[in-house]
């Protein structure tokens, strides 16, 4: 027979981890959805009952959002700029139902190529804190997602907490997504990008993209392209010949894989433009 648990604190769930093998639930947004109508066969451990992970708390070093943060969560809480992307897709996962009980995440490790916060945490140089009974790990995102609904969590650990290092939350940044209507929808291809300005001059650049390979990626060439340069009309020429090496989207219902080549260097140049818009309001302010 399987069992149900829904602990208390983070030391109960995490000895209930070492015992065996469990399922975790979080907001259930993407559990229920993939158990459709099949009889449960594994353990499920409900994490709703762990107040301790729910919030967003700053050290001297990090941003730490806790596992059980829900979108609605992270919309509330005042953070710097460069959370703009990340609050961008809070405000775009699925309708406000989800986003009321829906985790951050929960989002990660489910692992999706069209996971929305997976681009919008790249670009803040997220990782993941995992715990198990025995050991705490900290993985940068990009180690931690490993390809479509892969992840490197072990057995008997669970994700307790997304870390943001300050040194990355400088500067704004600005997400956009493509679907084929404007809400409620699952992304084509999206974006987000982060830039710190100084002087009118890109001093550092971050830009990652989503649902264009099986995780989603940094894009190297573009960041290199966009540093150093002066905040005018040849942030969009340096974007258009910019090498986008990493991308390798696959054709499906949502759109052909050349579709979302060429999308995703468009929307590309929007989430730089809109993260310049955004850094003049900032600076005006
Ligand atoms: C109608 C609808 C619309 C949606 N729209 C979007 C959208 O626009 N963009 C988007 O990106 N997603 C969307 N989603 C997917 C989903 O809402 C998000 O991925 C959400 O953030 C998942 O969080 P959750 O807390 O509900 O996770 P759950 O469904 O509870 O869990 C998801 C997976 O992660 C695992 N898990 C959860 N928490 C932990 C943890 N702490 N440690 C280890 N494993 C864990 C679970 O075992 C499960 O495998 C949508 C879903 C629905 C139903």
């Amino acid at each position: 027979m399987i069992r149900y648990a829904k602990p208390t604190t983070v030391d109960e769930a995490l000895a209930l981890l070492s015992e065996g093998s469990w399922r975790i639930l979080a907001g259930g947004t993407d559990f229920y959805p993939a158990q459709g109508s099949k009889p449960f066969r594994e353990n499920v451990l409900d994490i709703n009952g762990l107040a301790a992970l729910r919030g967003i708390a700053e050290t001297g070093t990090h941003w730490v959002i806790g596992a059980r943060t829900t979108w609605t969560d992270l919309v509330r809480h005042p953070l710097p700029a460069a959370f703009d992307a990340l609050k961008q897709v809070a405000r775009e996962v699925g309708s406000v139902q989800i986003q009321n009980v829906a985790s951050i995440a929960g989002n990660l490790c489910n692992a999706s190529p069209a996971a929305d916060g997976a681009p919008a945490l790249l670009v803040l140089d997220a990782e993941v804190e995992l715990r198990s009974a025995k050991t705490t790990r900290y993985l940068p995102l990009e180690r931690f997602i490993l390809g479509n609904r892969r992840t490197d969590l072990q057995p008997g650990e669970m994700v307790t907490a997304i870390r943001i290092p300050k040194s990355a939350a400088a500067g704004t940044s600005c997400f956009v997504k493509l679907g084929a209507r404007r809400y409620l929808v699952i992304s084509i291809a999206m974006v987000a990008a982060r830039l710190v300005i100084e002087d009118g001059i890109v001093s550092d650049a971050a830009v990652a993209v989503g649902s264009c390979s099986a995780v989603a990626k940094r894009l190297s060439g573009v960041e290199a392209a966009l540093r150093g340069l002066p905040v005018d009309h040849g942030l969009v020429a340096a974007i258009q010949s910019a090498p986008m090496d990493e991308l390798s989207p696959i054709g499906d219902v949502r759109g052909s894989a050349e579709y979302r080549l060429d999308a995703a260097r468009e929307i590309v140049a929007r989430a730089v433009l809109g993260t310049v818009a955004l850094d003049d309001k900032v600076a005006a302010a």
